[in-house]
C-alpha cells in the first residue's frame, strides 16, 4: 500500500523506504508504520536489588532475629532454677534494697 500524499496533512509523500517499506511524511512526521513495530521494543529488565538494599534488608532481618532470640535466651538460661522474683525478695534485694 503506497500512498502518494499524507493522510494527515496531504503533503506529498516520497516512495516508501526500501529497507522497511515505511512511508514517512517529511512535513508532519506521519508514517504508515509506527516505529515501535519496526524496531523491537526494549523493555528494560527490572533492576535487581542493589547490594546496599540487600545489606539493609539483611541487617533488618538480623536485628529482628536478635530481638526475637534475646527473650528466649534469657528463658533458657533461667530454666533449672526458680526465678528469685517469684519466691520473694532475693538475697541481693535484702542486702541492698535500693539497688533496684
Ligand atoms: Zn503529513
Amino acid at each position: 500500500m503506497v500512498l502518494e500524499s499524507c493522510p494527515k496533512c496531504s503533503h506529498r509523500l516520497g516512495p516508501p523506504l526500501k529497507s522497511s517499506g515505511r512511508q514517512v511524511c517529511m512535513k508532519c512526521g506521519w508514517s504508515n508504520r509506527p516505529r515501535k513495530a519496526a524496531t523491537p521494543t526494549q523493555n528494560p529488565p527490572q533492576k535487581d536489588l542493589s547490594p546496599i538494599e540487600i545489606q539493609k534488608i539483611l541487617a533488618q532481618a538480623t536485628e529482628k532475629s536478635v530481638h526475637n532470640m534475646k527473650p528466649r535466651h534469657k528463658r533458657n538460661s533461667g530454666e533449672g532454677g526458680d526465678p528469685p522474683q517469684d519466691d520473694g525478695p532475693s538475697i541481693d534485694d535484702l542486702l541492698n534494697p535500693r539497688s533496684k
